[in-house]
């Protein structure tokens, strides 16, 4: 017999015609004989229609207090669905977080869960009954040793079925929702979107904005560290909906179901070459001819990174391997002679990356990277991040000393350290979906000095302020004195914060300044085959240059390309990329 956790979301038990419904699929799935434990959350906007109660009677209300009125709506869902179930005959038993036994830490309002207690659940089980979770909801021990109701931060369901599904190691963990799965790209932005069948968690994961929509981010995060398996599906039909695999399989530690390291990867790749051209025209086309050429030559690029400068002129850098410097730097060349700038190069580089899922949303985890370096006495030569990897390029020579500070760091151990790992070759898309985040700003940091721990300081201080980097570049172009630019991408809504934590660093570097872009968005594609595809981001960059629409700034990591555009082009480079790639066409 198979055990299965299903989680049925808000609007899926919205009316009692829909717990009706609901329980009906849930009675065919019994009867084909498997074990079920059903998460289900709040009726429909029970949850906003409660936070609206309490904004009635304070502004602030104690967390405390929110997590004992916000817990109340599962509690309605879980008895009304238990009823009907045992009104088709299905015997079914509803429970509270804190009856399943589901412990998070103490935080009121959104609370990490600790571990899933599955005594009592088993026992139901084995007698044979469904077992209906309240959804979104644990307990917590406090000091004192009473239990207190927490919540796990809205939209918190899928995190906890997921986290059921871990403890009690089931054969997979279900999410029925209104949507028939996860789509290559927004519906409402690009209409000819296609569901996708499958898709890792980590491009999940990369696709944040677009990922979000659909799944708990910390639900993805969990399925990610432990291998379970995750689907996806609508709750209205039977079609199969959307798998999300993972390659890792943590198994449950002692510390904390949610709670394990944010960081548990780290990896070296030696014989890296770093290709800057600096002073090439800011124009759209541009990057799309230098990356055509390069493929065309066999080059296989690996990191790209591009910012806008004073002037109508671009600095574009980026990486490939070794082996490949000296034909690079011919294709490079001609282009040059074409179109004017200047091109510098360096061979025996090393590019040193951290992974984990938890890496997303903490930006204190790229600062500590920086600063770990930094100490070490390491200059960075250029710096990719994305949702789940920070990578940087370093000099070789320092490859060893860099990984010995970074996994001291971390706390890695050796099963978690690769060094020139070999890259999958399974047939993977080289661009599974594409993702827009809009309300973006740039900030440039003009004229830092250029030396270890530049950029260290400004991440620790914006990271201080729990402010994330999207995106940091460092120019390839220097001023006299040898200063450079550093630039970055930001939630527009953390530019003032973000002033204010780096001013006393503009301070400290007295022919600094700080200039703030335009209004941006940033386009991404990302693609579980991208590292062993060549030319996937040239064809990204003719996809845009096709429409006219200049890059203000092009940021790659291993699996994901993003390119900043002005907001007013991000629509339409959205579906520029989208068609490119054919991702209209069904089935990937
Ligand atoms: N009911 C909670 C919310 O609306 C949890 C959930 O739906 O996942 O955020
Ligand atoms: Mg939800």
């Amino acid at each position: 017999m198979s055990l299965f956790v299903q989680k049925f979301g808000g609007t899926s038990v919205g009316s009692v015609e829909r717990i009706q419904e609901v329980a009906k699929r849930i009675a065919t799935s019994k009867d084909q004989g498997n074990d079920l434990v059903i998460v289900v959350s709040a009726m429909g906007k029970t949850t906003d229609q409660l936070s609206a109660l309490a904004q009635q009677i304070s502004s602030n209300p104690p967390q405390r207090e929110m997590d004992m009125l916000l817990a109340t709506g599962e509690q309605v869902s879980i008895a009304l669905l238990s009823m009907a179930l045992n009104e088709l005959g299905v015997a079914a038993v509803s429970m509270t977080g804190s009856q399943v036994g589901i412990v998070t830490e103490s935080l009121h309002g959104k609370a990490r869960i600790l571990e899933v207690r599955t005594e009592r659940i088993k026992n139901r089980l084995n007698e044979g009954q469904v077992v209906v979770v309240a959804g979104f909801q644990g307990t917590s021990l406090s000091s004192g040793g009473t239990a207190e109701i927490t919540t796990l931060g809205r939209g918190g369901s899928d995190t906890s079925a997921i986290a059921l599904a871990t403890a009690l190691n089931a054969e997979a963990c279900e999410i029925y929702t209104d949507v028939p799965g996860v789509l290559t790209a927004d519906p409402r932005k690009v209409p000819d979107a296609q569901l996708m069948s499958s898709i890792s968690c980590d491009e999940m994961l990369e696709l944040a904005s677009l990922g979000a929509a659909v799944l708990h981010p910390r639900a993805v995060e969990i399925a990610r560290n432990y291998g379970v398996k995750l689907v996806v599906r609508s709750s209205w039909t039977d079609e199969p909906g959307t798998t999300l695999t993972s390659q890792s399989k943590r198994p449950l530690g002692r510390e904390g179901l949610e709670l394990g390291r944010p960081v548990d990867g780290l990896e070296l790749v030696e014989n890296q070459a770093v290709i800057g051209l600096s002073h090439i025209p800011d124009q759209p086309g541009v990057a799309a001819d230098l990356f055509e050429q390069l493929s065309n030559g066999g080059i296989n690029v690996d990191l790209i990174i591009q910012a806008t400068h004073e002037g109508n002129s671009n600095d574009i850098t980026f990486t490939t391997s070794q082996a490949e410097l000296t034909t690079a730097e011919k294709l490079c060349s001609n282009l040059i002679a074409r179109l004017g700038g200047k091109l510098r190069s360096q061979g025996e580089m090393t590019k040193l990356s951290i992974s984990g899922a938890g890496i997303m949303g903490r930006p204190g985890i790229a600062a500590t990277l920086f600063d770990t370096l930094s100490r070490a006495g390491i200059n960075l030569r250029l710096i990719a991040t994305s949702e789940v990897k920070v990578s940087c390029v370093i000099d070789s020579k320092l490859g060893a000393k860099a990984l010995r500070a970074v996994s001291e760091a971390f706390e890695l151990n050796d099963i978690q350290i690769s060094i020139n790992p070999q890259p999958i070759t399974s047939s993977q898309p080289e661009v599974s979906g594409v993702a827009l985040d809009a309300d973006q700003a740039q900030f440039s940091v003009r004229n830092v000095p250029d030396k270890p721990g530049t950029a260290a300081a400004l991440c620790s201080s914006l990271a201080e302020a729990g402010i994330s980097l999207e995106a940091i570049v460092q120019s390839e172009r220097q001023h006299e004195d040898g200063g450079r630019d550093i630039s970055f991408t930001l939630k527009k809504e953390d530019k003032k914060l973000a002033s204010i934590a780096i001013a006393p660093l503009l301070a400290m570097w007295p022919k600094s300044q700080l200039i703030e872009g335009p209004a941006i968005t940033r386009v991404s594609a990302v693609g579980a085959g991208m590292p062993i595809t060549i030319g996937t981001a040239s064809r990204m960059f003719r996809a845009l240059a096709e429409v006219g629409i200049n890059i203000a700034m092009i940021a790659t990591s291993e699996i994901r390309t993003s390119c900043v555009v002005a907001e007013e082009d991000g629509i339409s480079a959205l579906r520029a990329v989208h068609s490119y790639f054919e991702l209209e066409k069904p089935q990937h």
